[in-house]
């Protein structure tokens, strides 16, 4: 019997080399070894992937014109549902995706779909004559610039509506800008696929806080007819312990958007610091803890710590993040928890206090929940703690819109097949309806939203 082929590994830079700089770090497949993957698709008519994909890929039919080295259309084929494949392809967690459905994982290892993506995603799609959009003339406000609210953009551009993106950063992305770092997302990828949507005729307006410089109800005045609010979960979660408020802890995301979107790295030629931590504690067990601690490797720590609460298994973080900071040295404290934090003479964070923990029965996240072990606390000396232990909906625009229902964690409440909200006329999808989640998890209701959207403009 022959054995079945292997799926590829696809090559990355070494961890010695790669903790220097903030490049990428996996290296994208060559053409051999993405046709060889390809190989490997058995191509399902009942595409099992597919219904794993929030924004609806063709999965086995991109494969099989890649197979046949048609790669514009295959391209062309993910673009057609997909307006950011080359993000998907690198940050989408494919292994709880497509790639979980996909018919070869039963016994054996999935089609490596989100890295035949991203190989596909340097191509540039056929230029066949496309039918010009039909004009419409509402126009239709985005709100948040993240995936949710670029999906949105993009899918009623598609269908003729003039769109504009109102965004309270000076860059367009969200998370994908603030948040991801450039070594698992570089900035030109981003910025490519944002271009592509200002091509579609996409309006983009930055530094406008909707629910401050403008409420829902100037834009009306200014001739809106629906809204899609997509303004992400970008409210950090603190533990409330002693010393959280000491010089030198910071929130995941104050680091993150310090580090990513401010220039801090290159501080003093830019104009924001950040601690440069010698000894640095990172609190959480997901990706943005992962990112955290990767960073501060980067920024010159000698010693960085991620203290998660509870075991390895339970990490919320993609198992190949977690394999990346292995491999670049950052240490793992698991099953251990801060209790309090004690400043040095100058005010500065300087000792955590921890206690050590074992896994009990599980919570309401069907995960074993941690229990304290009495008398088994320690420190752990630091001089730079990162507080990366969950986010919340960003609440500026519930609070400025009585109107619109909000659940019980400050998420808007929407109607899951189409986005609408309470308000007549506003949609929302993304973090701000279903808190913390995932890029893609966001396209998709911005894909929703859109199709929602539309049908609310055609009664
Ligand atoms: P966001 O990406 O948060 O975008 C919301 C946008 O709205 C922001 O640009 C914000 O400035 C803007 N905004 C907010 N309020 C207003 C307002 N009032 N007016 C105008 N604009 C406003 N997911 C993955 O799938 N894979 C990963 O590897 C991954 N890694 C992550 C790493 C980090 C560090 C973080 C923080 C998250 C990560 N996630 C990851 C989660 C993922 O990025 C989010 O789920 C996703 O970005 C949510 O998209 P969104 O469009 O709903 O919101
Ligand atoms: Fe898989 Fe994400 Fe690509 Fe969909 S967008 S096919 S879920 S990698
Ligand atoms: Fe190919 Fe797997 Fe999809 Fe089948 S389920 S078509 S093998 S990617």
């Amino acid at each position: 019997m022959t054995a079945k082929p292997e799926r590829v590994r696809m090559p990355e830079r070494p961890p010695a080399e790669r903790i220097r700089d903030f490049e990428e770090v996996p290296l994208g497949l060559t053409p051999e070894l993405a046709r060889r993957e390809a190989a490997r698709c058995l191509q399902c008519p009942t595409a099992p992937c597919s219904a794993g994909c929030p924004v609806e890929i063709d999965i086995p039919g991109f494969i099989r014109l890649l197979r046949e080295k048609r790669e514009e259309e295959a391209i062309a084929l993910i673009r057609r549902t997909n307006s950011l494949p080359a993000v998907c392809g690198r940050v989408c967690p494919q292994e709880d995706q497509c790639e979980r459905h996909c018919v070869l994982g039963i016994k054996g290892e999935p089609v490596a779909i989100g890295a035949l993506e991203r190989y596909l995603s340097k191509r540039e799609p056929e230029s066949s004559p496309q039918p010009e959009p039909v004009r419409r003339g509402e126009p239709v406000a985005v709100v948040g610039s993240g995936p949710a609210g670029l999906t949105a953009a993009a899918d009623l551009a598609r269908m003729g509506f003039a769109v504009t993106v109102f965004e309270a950063l000076h860059a367009p992305g969200g998370v994908m800008a603030y948040g991801i770092p450039a070594f698992r997302l570089p900035r030109s990828i981003l910025e490519g696929e944002v271009a592509r949507l200002a091509e579609m005729g996409v309006r983009f307006e930055y530094d406008t806080v909707i629910g401050a410089t403008f409420s829902l109800d100037d834009l009306r005045d200014r001739g809106y007819r629906a809204f899609f609010i997509g303004s992400g979960a970008g409210l950090p979660r603190f533990m409330g312990i002693p010393g959280e408020n000491l010089v030198g802890v910071y929130s995941a995301n104050e680091y993150l958007t310090r580090v990513n979107l401010m220039g801090a790295r290159h501080f003093p030629d830019w104009a924001t610091p950040v601690s440069r931590g010698r000894r640095v504690i990172v609190v959480g067990g997901g990706n943005v803890a992962m990112d955290s601690a990767r960073t501060a490797l980067r920024l010159g720590a000698e010693e960085v710590t991620v203290v998660y609460r509870r075991s390895r298994r339970e990490m919320p973080a993609r198992h190949e993040e977690i394999v990346h900071a292995e491999q670049e040295g950052v240490v793992f404290h698991l099953l251990a928890l801060p209790l309090s934090y004690r400043p040095d003479a100058d005010g500065r964070v300087a000792v955590a206090q921890c206690q050590r923990m074992e896994l009990g029965e599980p919570d309401a996240s069907g995960r074993r929940s941690p229990v304290p072990i009495p008398g088994s606390e320690f420190e752990v000396a630091c001089d730079t703690v990162i507080v990366a232990v969950g986010n919340s909906p960003n609440p500026l625009i519930p609070s400025r819109e009585p109107g619109l229902e909000t659940g019980r964690r400050g998420n808007l409440e929407v109607d899951p097949e189409t986005g609408a909200t309470s308000l007549p006329g506003v949609f929302a999808g993304g973090d701000i309806a279903t808190g913390a989640a995932t890029v893609i998890e966001a396209m998709g209701a911005g894909k929703r939203a859109a199709r929602g959207i539309a049908a609310y403009l055609a009664d």
